[in-house]
């Protein structure tokens, strides 16, 4: 395989420990009891992670799974759900309720600043006869940064679960989940964890779980369906088979995020570096307000193109780059600086070869942005 330093916002580099740790002699999970101890023990480690009382479950499958794990046990039929809207991927959960039947309402505000909570709190007076929300912590495609912090316990105080996913925005930005009141938070592997892509990561609330129980339907999903894994620890029954493998993985790359009580200052830090750089040169970045962590989204400058600035970078210098998706597709380019891409010399050598690709194609910039950083 073609080695690429890959400076994407996910899949982002895996720390060696962490494919050491995959390389282990495998068991067999679902009869090995001492696999249930490792499996239990990873699940907690990352509920202290995130700082939650409640339970986690790992789940065999990409973040994306979590997303529609949290729907399919959350929703029935005529539920109404709002569905925050400032990303695509905010948008995105739309699908995922209407899927399993769910009315899904949306609350869309301007793609480029973070949801107000004030505007928000004005919104819910008017209609907060909602069984959960969703809204998105990092919404990766434009960078978007959503404040979970006051937007969570406004939603709790009329009555409404919140279902947050933080997969891209996790160890970048502050998570406290129980401060912050989730019910439902998701994370996944291959962001700021820094595994490789495989698996998802839930927390569950008492009422999210009890919301999951107390419905009149069963839950249209088996692999998707959160309370298969009910009592998995006392009945030593998982619900398929686990990624032993993959587990092994994570857990090393949660041991690392816990050797580290800086992580996020660390993201922080560099994130404002390249920001800095970046506008300094004379690069627009695409969001006014509500910056991340964890990757870092610029328009495309003119006479650029974006297809031929992420090649020059690939071809030329070994280095992945993302554009975007959706509303965003051609416009925007991203630099993922989350987990072991959040590295100072990882950044300045991604920045040295954007300095050489974009005077290659004709931007007259003001700087060097490798230096600025
Ligand atoms: C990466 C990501 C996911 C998960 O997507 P996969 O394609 O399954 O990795 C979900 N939400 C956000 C905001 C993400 O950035």
């Amino acid at each position: 395989m073609l080695m690429y330093e890959i400076m994407t916002p996910g899949p982002t580099a895996v720390a060696e420990n962490v494919r050491m740790a995959r390389s282990r002699e495998c068991t067999n999970p679902d009869l090995d009891p001492q696999f249930y101890e490792f499996y239990r023990d990873t699940c907690r480690m990352f509920s202290e992670l995130v700082r939650t009382e409640n339970e986690t479950l790992i789940l065999g499958g990409e973040g994306i799974l979590g997303l529609e794990a949290a729907c399919a046990s959350l929703t029935e039929a005529g539920d109404r759900v709002l569905v925050l809207d400032n990303g695509v991927f905010g948008k995105g959960f739309q699908d995922f309720v209407s899927m399993y039947g769910g009315d899904a309402v949306l609350y869309t505000t301007d793609y480029r600043k973070p949801i107000d909570p004030a505007a928000l709190q004005t919104y819910l007076e008017q209609d907060s006869d909602f069984k959960y929300a969703t809204v998105v912590h990092c919404d990766t495609p434009s960078g978007m940064c959503n404040d979970v912090a006051a937007i969570c316990p406004l939603l709790k105080s009329y009555g409404i679960l919140t279902v947050v996913d933080s997969v891209s925005a996790m160890f970048g930005e502050q998570m406290d989940a129980d401060d912050f009141q989730i019910d439902v938070l998701l994370g996944g592997s291959q962001k700021a964890i820094s595994a490789p892509p495989g698996l998802t990561l839930v927390t569950l609330s008492q009422d999210a779980r009890s919301a999951m129980k107390n419905r009149k339907t069963p839950i249209a999903s088996f692999y998707a369906n959160l309370l298969t894994f009910e009592d998995y620890y006392e009945n030593q029954w998982f619900p398929y088979t686990m990624p032993v493998s993959d587990i092994c993985g994570l857990r090393a790359a949660l041991e690392n995020i816990r050797r580290e009580p800086d992580i996020v200052a660390r993201h922080q830090k560099i994130a404002a570096r390249v920001r800095r750089a970046l506008t300094s040169c004379g690069l627009k970045l695409y969001q006014e307000d509500g910056f991340c962590g964890t990757v870092t989204v610029f328009e495309v400058p003119k006479p650029a193109q974006a297809a031929d600035i992420l090649d020059k970078m690939k071809t030329e210098h070994n280095i992945l780059i993302a554009g975007s998706f959706d509303v965003m597709a051609g416009q925007v380019i991203r630099i993922g600086h989350m987990g072991e891409n959040c590295r100072e010399e990882k950044v300045r050598r991604t920045l040295a070869a954007l300095d050489r690709v974009l005077a290659d194609l004709g931007v007259l910039m003001k700087g060097r942005t490798a230096e600025i950083f």
